[in-house]
């Protein structure tokens, strides 16, 4: 079987004449015999206007999860039906699935919910048929019956996951820039396209904030060897398939001699945190966990952590999470840690944003952090906190110097450059 999997962002569904040129799109590949299962997002927008509606009518959504998913999923079932419409309308013959109908099925964390397993027989019968199977992204259903979500930006996961259950060839994300940038080219005009990238590195940029790709969906891609790669729906549609499936950025699985050249690959930065800390906090055995664990068992996903090291017998203890659970984990902190841990003072600050470098050169190269660190400081931009990886560093600074410091970033690693 020649099975491609095409996915389509918000934006290249975001009106009837863009859904109208992706099936035109999609029928140019129909043409050349490949089979076909596109995955669409919502119409751009749309979930977020989804999520005001549910904000008019409740205080906390988040009590209602189950309903949060039912409402949110909706997005994505009409622009799944619209595509199936416009490509029988143009003469290729078409269906549509929501995930429940696949099923996708998914365990039961709704708003960031994962895939389970994925039931391909309907998928495979429609394809016997010369159908072009359009599937909803960002969605799947539990044990229960109940519609799940995969997180925003979930509808990557989507397409990965079903290139890797249906041993597509290979997963083509559409989307509205031509390829994953050494940054995002909405902050930095320089920006670069990166002909290919490796896995490991998308994975961080992902998990670091880049929004381009879901980090799910990279490492469904790792994991399963998915050959992914992304590419722009804006193009004109009928520019040939071969130009086409070369286009965009290749996420590869293999390090070559010349990316290895590459110090830094990209900067990504994230505007999604804020920091909690807890100052006296007494320097025992155990305390990091009495602290994280009520959090973990809230599903509250923490990001970055730093205790200082006491004087006194005391420490300060602090930690970033999603500013949407910020509030959430205050409270878990004054509930169930603060008694335990006999802790002073909680305070929080959702004014931050993290901007990272990224890329597998650092392995072999020494001095990229302080380089980091001197621009910033030649910026005047204060760092909050710090991490790295083999691969990357990370800082937190103050949100108001986020494009500044991606700015100055790009331009000192020479990003910019070819
Ligand atoms: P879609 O709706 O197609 O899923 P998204 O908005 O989720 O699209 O992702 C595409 C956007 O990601 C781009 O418009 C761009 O602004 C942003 N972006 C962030 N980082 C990068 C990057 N490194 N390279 C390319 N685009 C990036
Ligand atoms: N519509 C969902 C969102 O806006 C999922 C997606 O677009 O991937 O997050
Ligand atoms: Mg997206």
């Amino acid at each position: 079987m020649k099975l491609i999997i095409q996915k389509y962002g918000g934006t290249s569904v975001g009106s009837s004449s863009r859904i109208l040129k992706v099936a035109h799109r999609v029928k140019k590949w129909y043409q050349c015999n490949y089979d076909l299962v596109i995955v669409t997002s919502a119409m751009s927008g749309e979930t977020n206007k989804l999520l005001s509606l549910l904000n008019e009518v409740s205080t906390n959504n988040k009590k209602w999860p189950r309903e949060l998913d039912q409402v949110l999923s909706s997005g994505e079932q009409i622009a799944a039906g619209l595509l199936a419409t416009c490509l029988n309308e143009i003469g290729v013959p078409s269906v549509s699935y929501a995930g429940w109908q696949v099923p996708i099925k998914t365990n039961s964390a709704h708003g960031k919910a994962r895939i389970d397993s994925i039931d391909t027989k309907k998928i495979i019968s429609e394809l016997n048929k010369k159908k072009v199977v359009i599937v909803t992204g960002f969605q799947g259903v539990d044990q229960l019956g109940s519609i799940t979500t995969l997180g925003r930006g979930g509808s990557d996961t989507s397409a990965v996951a079903l290139a890797a259950a249906l041993k597509a060839r290979e997963c083509l994300i559409y989307t509205d820039v031509d390829g994953v940038y050494t940054t995002d080219p909405r902050i930095v005009q320089e920006a670069r396209r990166l002909s290919k990238i490796t896995f490991e590195e998308m994975l961080e940029m992902s998990s670091l904030g880049s929004k381009i790709l879901q980090i799910r969906a990279v490492e469904f891609a790792g994991k399963y060897k998915v050959k992914t790669r992304v590419l722009s729906s804006l193009t004109e549609f009928n520019i040939p398939i071969k130009e086409e499936s070369t286009s965009g950025t290749l996420i590869t699985h293999e390090e070559d001699k010349k990316m290895e050249n590459a110090v830094i690959s990209g900067i990504a930065f994230n505007r999604d945190e804020a920091k909690i800390t807890i100052t006296g906090v007494p320097d025992t055995p155990g305390v990091a966990f009495k602290i994280l664990g009520p959090i973990a068992k809230a599903n509250i996903d923490v990001d970055m952590i730093i205790q200082n090291s006491s004087n006194d017998g005391t420490t300060d203890f602090s930690f970033t999470v999603n500013r949407t659970e910020l509030n959430e984990a205050i409270a878990v902190l004054n509930n169930s840690v603060r008694p335990e841990i006999n802790a002073s003072e909680i305070s929080s600050d959702n004014q931050i944003c993290k901007v990272s470098v990224v890329g597998i050169g650092m392995r072999s190269h020494v001095g990229v952090a302080s380089q980091m660190f001197e621009v910033l400081s030649n910026e005047g931009i204060n760092i909050k906190m710090i991490s790295t990886s083999e691969i990357k560093i990370s800082v937190v600074i103050n949100d108001k110097y986020m494009e500044l410091a991606v700015r100055a970033l790009h331009k000192a690693f020479e990003l910019d450059q070819k």
